[in-house]
């Protein structure tokens, strides 16, 4: 769209009370200085240019797991000993361009012949090397092999022999598998991790040649464990923020003791764990980014709970957060997760390439999975071609498939820790409420096309942040002083902040503030505690003209939010409370006062910082109501507080999720189409191709194109450079595409 003085005046002019907009139209009462000021002010973004490029890196001096682009797995059933042909298993993941297989190990049934005591053989090994003869046959094709471990239930001899090994629940009862109540579950503060599982991995490095270890089902994703055996009942109680500090040294001593063992024998091996349920992960992701050579992301499919389609790309965003540039990938199930599930079952195509193709857009490597070798290789083998025939085109594309570092300018705070331990609103369900505020965020993002990473909140120095134009703090409740002052001096530096809801309210400790930690920086002031909803929600009345309200026209009125924090008034607000009111009967929905001064949104400009507070719970509301509304004031918002500066432009229709790379040959442009009846809920079952979109980017000086191509569909496009203005335009888009372009 094109930005002219007469649209300017069109559209500011709509985002004025009728009244006041009539006076707006007559040239004579504007100034010269109102129209410079919103013609600059446009919905057309100002391209930034990228930054310089980064010094190349020989591929052959990282740590082998960095070159790692495809990974498979084929779960190992107790069955399977006695059913799955090792040669079709090996093959077909050698065939499928696999670098790496996971074969296992286990713990709670030893897929070999084990010595340590209660590592049980499944009862068809009938003394059997399954597990050696699965890594010769790996080996022999030149796949690399992950050991795969469970320490997360155990059997009746092991709890007869160890009662202290077992967690326990506020009765002291032992807690058992929901599935199988043969099987414990087994307690992580015990030493069950301390003794029995190193045991195992020294046992594995005395018999057989692997690269690494891995263990499934420990550490606990998205949820904190809440045990009272003997050890645990010593510790503070679960989900509070003194418990999770314990639940994190626990975890690191661990994943610190276990990855030595893993070193004992080949320097080169390594530790890692299952991770994953994203921005609300268990184990606290800034210290375990650290420490992590392998991020596995188990977030395998959607599910009722977590419904939308973006589910892997959210989870990508976050180990991009964590790992800068060290390795991630995602485990995408060729079987049917959710709710309702069928491990051995394949599940539709298009949702299952579509994780694959969320894996490698948001810059992670490639996982297939499935479970179980019934019949030689599978009961159901219709995942096979499909997961073989993605790996083959990926590793055509590996070069620009593999990002260098992301060219977003727009950082998101995750707030884990408000994720795990925020209490929401009364009304709320706590672990809904900030899932709901995050795809909230989310979506608006995606649909407004803007280029954001995920920060962690204890990730917040300035030489990571500082390359953001803007941070958005969607309700990141939990802030320590220390965190609010790295916010504070990335404002004073120039960069801009969104913030909603009861941002700052609460230290590290969950202990609540009695005013903001950021009242100074955000310019407001509590005045009240949260007010929820009991009939219609409150509106935010239009004072007056400002870029956030462009587009809005022939109201008086927007909807505010769920719920809201009060804060003092502000001079010259832009928009005003209208409190809530009785929704039935209609007889009685009209407002009791529809005027006030409680500000429902606090805008400030400090040189080139803008800063905007929304009192209410906005983000999630978005997300709960769909309310166009809501999503163009955050849309007005995020592009005023980032002057409408953008790294990427990308022109057409469609609901896309945008993500661009810096790559060793050039820069890559990954369009996931989401424009689907099952983006929100179900799988996709097909694919609703998109018309042309037009990319634009503005290249750092000196950098010369020399193709653009896109990788789905494997042709090469004609480019315009205008200077240092580079346009194409790809002219359709089915459910993914990726421009690559290279430079030289
Ligand atoms: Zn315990």
């Amino acid at each position: 769209m094109k930005s002219n003085r007469r649209t300017f005046l069109k559209t500011s002019a709509a985002s004025l009370p009728l009244a006041a907009a009539i006076q707006v139209l007559n040239p004579a009462t504007i100034s010269a200085e109102t129209i410079a000021a919103t013609a600059t002010s446009g919905t057309v973004p100002q391209l930034t240019p990228l930054p310089a490029r980064l010094a190349p890196v020989e591929s052959s001096t990282l740590p082998w797991q960095q070159n790692i682009r495809r990974v498979g797995q084929s779960n190992m059933t107790e069955h399977d000993p006695a059913v799955m042909n090792i040669e079709e298993w090996a093959d077909y993941w050698h065939s499928a361009s696999a670098d790496i297989v996971f074969i296992s190990v286990t713990g709670i049934l030893a897929f070999y012949p084990s010595k340590v005591r209660f590592h049980r053989q499944g009862k068809f090994l009938n003394g059997r090397d399954f597990f050696g003869e699965c890594v010769a046959a790996a080996r022999k094709r030149g796949m690399r092999v992950v050991a795969r471990m469970s320490p997360d239930l155990n059997w009746g001899d092991a709890l007869d022999a160890h009662p202290e090994w077992a967690m326990r629940d506020a009765n002291g009862s032992v807690l058992f598998s929901d599935e199988d109540p043969r099987l414990f579950c087994t307690c992580m503060f015990t030493s069950y991790m301390d003794d029995y599982v190193p045991a195992i991995m020294r046992e594995i490095n005395s018999l057989y040649d692997v690269d690494c270890f891995y263990t499934n089902g420990w550490p606990p994703i998205g949820s904190l464990p809440d045990c009272h055996c003997a050890i645990c009942s010593k510790l503070p109680p679960s989900n509070t923020t003194a418990y999770w500090r314990a639940f994190n040294d626990r975890v690191l001593e661990l994943w610190h003791k276990y990855d030595a063992i893993a070193k004992e024998k080949k320097p080169d091996s390594f530790y890692f764990a299952n991770l994953g349920g994203n921005v609300r992960c268990g184990p606290n992701l800034a210290r375990l980014g650290k420490t992590a050579a392998w991020f596995q992301a188990d977030n395998q499919g959607r599910t009722s709970e977590n419904p939308a389609v973006w589910g892997c790309s959210l989870q990508g965003r976050v180990c991009s957060a964590l790992m800068e540039g060290k390795f991630a990938a995602n485990v995408s199930a060729a079987y049917s997760t959710g709710t309702v599930r069928w491990r051995n079952a394949s599940k539709n195509p298009a949702e299952a390439r579509m994780w694959l193709n969320e894996t490698l857009a948001s810059g992670m490597a490639l996982y297939y999975h499935f479970i179980g070798s019934e019949a030689g290789f599978g009961e159901d083998r219709r995942w096979q071609k499909l997961g073989s025939d993605y790996f083959q085109w990926a590793k055509k594309h590996d070069a620009h498939l593999k990002p260098r570092r992301s060219l977003a300018n727009i950082g998101v705070i995750m707030g884990q820790s408000t994720q795990l331990l925020y209490p929401p609103p009364a009304a709320a369900h706590a672990d809904d409420y900030m899932r709901e505020t995050t795809h909230g965020i989310y979506a608006a993002l995606l649909d407004g096309r803007f280029a954001f990473d995920f920060v962690h909140e204890d990730r917040l120095d300035l030489e990571r942040i500082g390359k953001y134009r803007a941070l958005l703090l969607p309700n990141i409740a939990m802030l320590s002083d220390r965190q609010c002052q790295q916010i504070r001096d990335y404002v004073r530096s120039g960069g801009s902040i969104m913030a909603s809801f009861e941002t700052s309210l609460y230290d590290e400790n969950l202990q609540r503030r009695q005013e903001f930690a950021l009242a100074d920086l955000l310019g407001i002031s509590k005045a009240g505690d949260v007010i929820g909803t009991n009939g219609n929600a409150y509106y935010a009345r239009i004072e007056r003209s400002h870029p956030i309200l462009d587009g809005f026209s022939n109201t008086n009125w927007l909807p505010g939010a769920q719920n809201r924090l009060p804060v003092r008034s502000v001079p010259d607000p832009v928009l005003t409370v209208v409190p809530g009111f009785v929704q039935y009967p209609p007889e009685l929905a009209y407002p009791p006062a529809s005027h006030t001064d409680e500000p429902a949104v606090v805008l400030r400009e400090v040189a080139s910082s803008r800063v905007a507070y929304f009192p209410g719970d906005i983000e999630r509301t978005f997300w709960l109501t769909g309310h166009g509304d809501l999503l163009r004031l955050l849309h007005n918002t995020i592009r005023w507080i980032t002057h409408y500066e953008a790294v990427v432009h990308v022109d057409g229709d469609g609901f896309v999720e945008l993500l661009c790379w810096e790559t060793t040959p050039g820069y890559a442009i990954h369009l996931l189409n989401y424009t689907n009846p099952n983006a929100h809920h179900g799988w996709l079952s097909t694919v609703y191709p998109l018309g042309p979109q037009t990319v634009s980017i503005t290249l750092p000086s000196g950098v010369k194109v020399k193709a653009v191509d896109l990788l789905r569909s494997e042709r090469t496009i004609p480019f315009r450079l205008e200077g240092s203005l580079l346009r194409f335009t790809i002219p359709g888009v089915d459910d993914y595409e990726i421009a690559a372009v290279t430079v030289g």
